[in-house]
């Protein structure tokens, strides 16, 4: 079992009274199973339930306790990989494909979020990329010239631009207008909650250990405490424990991460529209602040699965993210209040696994690799609802397990 994240988390503390669900201790039947109580299961669970699938979702420890309560919640349409890359590494047809999707994705998240009970903290925003370095700067234009002309809704700022609005200057960025920003802890629980309301069965720590089909195709999972739950179609949304249950079924890249997160600012007038903020740099530092005028900063990713536990190791990263707020945000001198590291995922090819397992069918994946965890997580929901109701999706090829760019990866 991975170890998802250490240290001293900052969403909990938003979301006093979460709902409980009891643990399975009964067969079941169901249309869908969804494994994972997470970003991807609840998402999918929420759009299956709202489209009339019966569904079951079951999470080994909480819901929402896994990477999801490690995540910053950006939500962005920009990919870790540029359209400009992708194009390269898929055609161009493909690439805006998944672009233009992604940009529907944030959309449709912030429709899911305004229906909801309780309000999930979604704000729009617009995203200011910029050039980390002189060297990165006619790659930047190019990637505004081909998000333009593609008709996304994009600005490009020069370093004046960029001193004009902010406290600091950068050689060139990318303005995005459309993205959001969300609290991912509760967005999750309420979406799940809500959609418990309207027949979602929901089961916390019941762990699936085992996943037999049977000859006439129906799939049998089984729980550590030995309940069976009958299922015609299986969603794998466990985040980073593919290999699991499936053996090494894919090839990913596992590294570790940290945030920081500082006290409530007296006075954030300097941070311009409190735009998300990143940068071209790989790996990427990236800030966006709360409702409640904090800062979230996060990167300084190490090629290491496992997070940091150290208290003393663990401020050490956080003091480096506070040097580069302040060098970018001198006024800012809210000091740092939480702190955490968590083993991050991204596929080789820079997309995610999601689809039908060509091998077995009706078993399917929702791994939102990537940065983008938590579009990939809305791409998936509507992808897969159409593949269990009968219909192909336009993004299955391209996100799909049997896609080009995965067969023969190493
Ligand atoms: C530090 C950090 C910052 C991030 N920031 C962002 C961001 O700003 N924006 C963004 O979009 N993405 C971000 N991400 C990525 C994002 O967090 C993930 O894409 C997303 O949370 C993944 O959700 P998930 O549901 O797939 O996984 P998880 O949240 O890990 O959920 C998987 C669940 O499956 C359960 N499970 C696993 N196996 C079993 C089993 N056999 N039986 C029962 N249950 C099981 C686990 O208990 C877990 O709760 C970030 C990630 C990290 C680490």
């Amino acid at each position: 079992m991975t170890e998802l994240h250490a240290g001293n988390l900052f969403w909990p503390g938003t979301l006093k009274n979460t709902n409980q669900y009891e643990p399975l201790r009964q067969n079941r039947k169901t249309k869908v199973a969804v494994i994972g109580g997470g970003m991807s299961g609840a998402v999918c669970s929420y759009v299956f339930v709202r489209s009339g699938l019966s569904a079951i979702m079951l999470d080994r420890g909480r819901i929402a306790g896994g990477t999801t309560l490690a995540s910053t919640g950006l939500v962005q349409c920009s990919n870790d990989i540029m359209l400009t890359d992708l194009i390269m590494q898929i055609g161009e047809r493909d690439a805006v494909v998944l672009y233009k999707a992604c940009r529907d994705s944030v959309n449709k998240l912030a429709s899911i979020a305004s229906g909801l009970s309780h309000d999930v903290e979604l704000r729009k925003r617009s995203s200011l990329l910029y050039a980390s370095s002189e060297q990165e700067l006619s790659k930047l234009r190019h990637e505004y010239e081909t998000l333009q002309a593609f008709g996304f809704d994009v600005e490009f700022w020069s370093s004046d631009d960029i001193a004009a609005r902010f406290p600091f200057r950068k050689p060139g960025a990318i303005v995005a207008h459309g993205d959001a920003e969300i609290n991912p802890y509760k967005f999750v629980n309420t979406a799940a909650n809500d959609a418990f309301r309207q027949g979602l069965e929901i089961y916390e720590h019941t762990d699936v250990t085992k996943h037999e089909t049977l000859p006439n195709g129906i799939h049998l999972l089984q729980t550590a405490e030995g309940y069976v739950i009958e299922a015609e179609h299986v969603v794998y949304a466990v985040g980073y424990e593919q290999d699991e249950l499936r053996g090494k079924l894919i090839k990913t890249n596992m590294n570790r991460t940290f945030v920081m997160v500082t006290g409530v600012q007296p006075d954030l007038q300097s941070w311009h529209e409190r735009f998300l903020i990143w940068e071209t740099a790989r790996p990427y530092t990236y800030m966006r602040t709360t409702g409640d005028k904090r800062v979230i900063i996060g990167g300084l990713d190490e090629a290491l699965g496992l997070p940091v536990h150290d208290e003393r190791a663990l401020r050490a990263r956080s003091n480096t993210l506070m040097l580069r707020l302040q060098k970018m945000f001198p006024g800012l001198s809210a000091p740092i209040e939480y702190e955490w590291s968590a083993p991050f995922g991204e596929s080789r090819d820079n997309l995610p696994f999601i689809g039908e397992d060509p091998a077995w069918r009706n078993v399917y994946y929702c791994l939102c690799y990537g940065g983008n965890g938590t579009v990939y997580s809305m791409l998936a929901a509507q992808l897969l609802r159409d593949r269990i109701c009968g219909e192909t999706h336009p993004l299955a090829g391209i996100i799909g397990l049997g896609r080009r760019t995965l067969v023969g990866a190493e």
